[in-house]
């Protein structure tokens, strides 16, 4: 049993051809590499695991996740979180995108823990994804969970696909947002979200 174990651990993952695996050593075949040669060896199981670290949103249960981090307070100022870091991967190339979202909401009894944000965005954005949908998703789940008066994510992005290939601009930002109740219907709610999130930091 125990030499069982020994070997099934030594064995190349590549052993199942229906790992990702396997799949990864087939399309360094295809683009004309050569797997066997030394720096390419392992390199399936690494791009394995990867893809699966860049997808483990899927297994996130955000009902849980944010469950226990619900908090009743009468507040009626916004809350923002800004400069959340996100990598995620853009479902048309299977390439980064990277950048920043910003979230603000205006309570109506309840708050979420301010640690929960950047999980809930982590979840999202560790799937296969577009930016607008990412922007959409942090801001529609902050709006059922916590029904609040209103939210608004704005997320800056770069994305490969433009910088690497096609169109090779390196330096073009993507900006999306989605603003909903008091964000969506009142300017002085938007605008008092824009001032904090462009406000210069001070501390
Ligand atoms: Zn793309």
């Amino acid at each position: 049993m125990k030499n069982n174990k020994a070997v099934v651990k030594m064995m190349p993952p590549q052993a199942d051809p229906d790992s990702i695996a396997a799949h990864m050593q087939r399309v360094l075949e295809l683009i004309g590499e050569d797997p066997k040669r030394e720096g390419l060896v392992r390199t399936p199981e690494r791009a394995e695991k990867a893809l699966r670290f860049l997808t483990s949103g899927y297994e996130v249960d955000v009902e849980k996740l944010i469950n226990g981090a619900l908090f009743t307070h009468e507040c009626d100022e916004m809350v923002v979180v800004r400069d959340i870091e996100f990598f995620s991967t853009c479902e048309h190339h299977l390439l980064p995108f990277f950048g920043k979202l910003h979230v603000g909401y205006l309570p109506d009894k309840k708050v979420i823990g301010l640690s929960k944000i950047p999980r809930l965005v982590d979840a999202f954005a560790r799937r296969l994804q577009l930016q607008e949908r990412l922007t959409h998703q942090v801001a529609q789940t902050l709006q059922e969970v916590l029904q609040p008066k209103g939210v608004g994510v704005i997320c800056e992005a770069r994305h490969f696909c433009m910088m690497m290939r096609g169109v090779e601009k390196q330096h073009s930002g993507t900006l999306t947002s989605a603003m909903l109740g008091a964000f969506r219907s009142r300017k002085e709610t938007r605008d008092e979200f824009l001032s904090l999130v462009h406000k210069p930091q001070s501390y």
